[in-house]
């Protein structure tokens, strides 16, 4: 079912996204993992692409493999940069064959490994080019999602640029909007009030990063510019020698944040799983009421 559908006819609830399995024999625990978040009836699954390209079998089969495990609306993110008319055609094609109508329309970052990749050549400079390239082709057929950053884009000159940014992005055809991660809901309350200013009217989901490894989550944050609130460090402070004690802090943190939403009016959560259920689960098991 398409998202925009699902999302007109659900009061509340919460999405996943994975990332496609790399390793030989992983694929069974991530069917499991998805299986295990699939009783939370999740509006969504969806399903990361990697840069440049490079996941393209890898995400192409993930998803096939959670339509034939579970019965859950699937959505493929999708990266425009480095790619052509051509072969963005082809995986449309491919997606409709199979059935997947939601796509997560993305520019994407050049790859780590390729220095010179110059990122204003190609057919795709923005993903506002394929949301309209998709739209041209498409007669209807995919619900499409893009990306929105309470904090800015790293690259954005300034939060006003960015926001008229993604108003080019809506007036292309998107149907809704995922965040950035954030850790002060602050940020994502400014986001919204600017976004009605902007005449921005598509459901915005908040990207929930639930905080397991605050390490890995600060080299995150590093590249995608979501600060970490100085409470927060202060909490991490007397735990950071305790594995437990950072996962309990950082859960105690995202459930926070996520019952601090749900009680503002926020409908819905998109949670970035890292591939794990624990951690998702720890935070919704509370929730369960202010999500009904
Ligand atoms: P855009 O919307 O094109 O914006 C990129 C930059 O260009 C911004 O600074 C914007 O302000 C600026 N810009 C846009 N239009 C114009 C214009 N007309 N003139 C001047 N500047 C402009 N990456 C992956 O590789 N794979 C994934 O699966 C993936 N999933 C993601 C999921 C979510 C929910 C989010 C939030 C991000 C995801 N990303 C993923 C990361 C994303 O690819 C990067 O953040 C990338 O740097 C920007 O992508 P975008 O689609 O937001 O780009």
């Amino acid at each position: 079912m398409k998202i925009k559908e699902v999302l007109r006819s659900r009061g509340r609830g919460v999405s996943f996204e994975f990332f496609p399995p790399k390793q030989p024999g992983s694929e069974v625990f991530f069917i499991n993992v998805v299986k295990e978040l699939a009783r939370y009836d999740p509006l969504y699954v969806s399903v990361t692409y990697g840069a440049g390209g490079s996941t393209r079998d890898r995400t192409r089969k993930a998803l096939l493999s959670i339509k034939k495990a579970a019965d859950l609306n699937v959505m493929s993110h999708l990266t425009c940069i480095g790619a052509t008319a051509e072969s963005i055609t082809s995986i449309l094609d491919d997606y409709r064959a199979n059935g997947i109508d939601n796509i997560l329309a993305l520019r994407g970052d050049a790859p780590r490994d390729m220095r010179d990749f110059d990122i204003s050549r190609g057919e795709f400079r923005y993903a506002r080019d394929l949301v309209e390239f998709i739209r041209k082709h498409d007669d209807g057929y995919f619900s499409i999602g893009v990306a929105a950053y309470p904090e800015k884009h790293p690259e954005a000159p300034s939060l006003e640029k960015d926001i008229e940014h993604l108003k080019m992005k809506v007036d292309a055809g998107a149907d809704f909007a995922i965040t950035q991660m954030f850790f002060d809901n602050a940020y994502y309350y400014d986001f919204m009030d600017r976004a009605l200013k902007h005449a921005i009217d598509i459901p915005i989901l908040p990207g929930i990063m639930p905080i397991t490894d605050f390490n890995r989550i600060k080299e995150f944050c590093s590249f995608c510019n979501a600060s970490i609130p100085e409470s927060l460090e202060k909490k991490m402070l007397p735990v950071l020698d305790s594995p437990d004690g950072i996962k309990k802090t950082g859960i105690e943190h995202v459930g926070g944040q996520c019952e601090d939403l749900l009680r503002n009016g926020v409908k819905y959560l998109h949670f970035y799983t890292l591939n794990r259920a624990d951690a998702v689960n720890e935070i919704l098991k509370p929730l369960k009421d202010l999500l009904k």
